[in-house]
């Protein structure tokens, strides 16, 4: 069951939009020409990291790397040296690397299935919902530790420490982002947990969770007590 009903999705996701059209962050994999290959490769260069970070080494990581092929083609070393200032460098290496070649080994054709995807090197499911959503065009939910401790804060939808076993709390982000414009609500949420939803001291005011965040109700009755 998800925690939100239908009508209270369809204005959330109406506030999602709305925010994201005046706070969404331009990044260089999310202007209309970013290939898919430029989307999923960004996907795994942000996990674990900040976005503005990732945004510093992209530009030049592509005009190096421009596609699949050339990725596949690399070499350990090189991609080492590329990654070495976003941190994290040789097992960003090492997956990318293993990823590209295996996808060689594939004639370049993705998997499309979810259960295929995740048999294959470097992909659990942040992954694998990457790749459906930007390489087949299908609905998915990106879920990382922040979209989790968001979407925990607003709804305590949490059953799981694991959040990739954590049935609740992916049915709620998939009930959010399965939509035609699923891209854009990912990305939203996603904006809105770094803009509003840090680890400590969330800022919530103009979040647009805020309506019916169950943590911010609980500081706001503990304040006026
Ligand atoms: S209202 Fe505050 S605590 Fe709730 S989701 Fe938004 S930023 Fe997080």
């Amino acid at each position: 069951m998800s925690h939100i009903e239908q009508k209270r999705l369809k204005a959330l996701r109406r506030r999602l939009r709305a925010w994201f059209q005046r706070r969404g962050r331009a990044l260089p994999w999310r202007e209309a020409s970013a290939t898919s290959y430029e989307r999923i490769v960004s996907e795994v260069l942000l996990q674990r990291t900040r976005a503005e970070t990732v945004a510093t080494i992209f530009p030049s990581f592509i005009e190096t790397f421009p596609d699949w092929q050339s990725l596949a083609n690399a070499s350990e070393a090189d991609l080492e040296a590329f990654l070495r200032p976003i941190g994290l460098w040789r097992r960003r290496a090492k997956s990318l690397l293993a990823f590209a070649q295996h996808l060689k080994a594939n004639d370049f054709v993705f998997p499309k299935s979810k259960e295929e995807l995740l048999k294959w090197p470097a992909v659990g499911p942040y992954v694998a919902a990457a790749i459906a959503m930007f390489e087949h065009g299908q609905s998915a939910a990106l879920i990382d530790d922040g979209v989790a401790r968001l979407l925990d804060r607003a709804y305590r939808c949490r059953t799981r420490a694991d959040l990739r076993t954590d049935a609740a709390l992916r049915e709620l982000a998939t009930s959010i982002t399965n939509t035609r414009d699923s891209r854009t609500l990912n990305w939203a949420v996603l904006d809105v947990v770094s803009a509003h939803c840090r680890p400590r001291n969330p800022i919530c005011g103009g979040c647009p969770l805020a309506v019916h965040c169950i943590y911010l109700a609980d500081v706001r009755a503990s304040t006026t007590k």
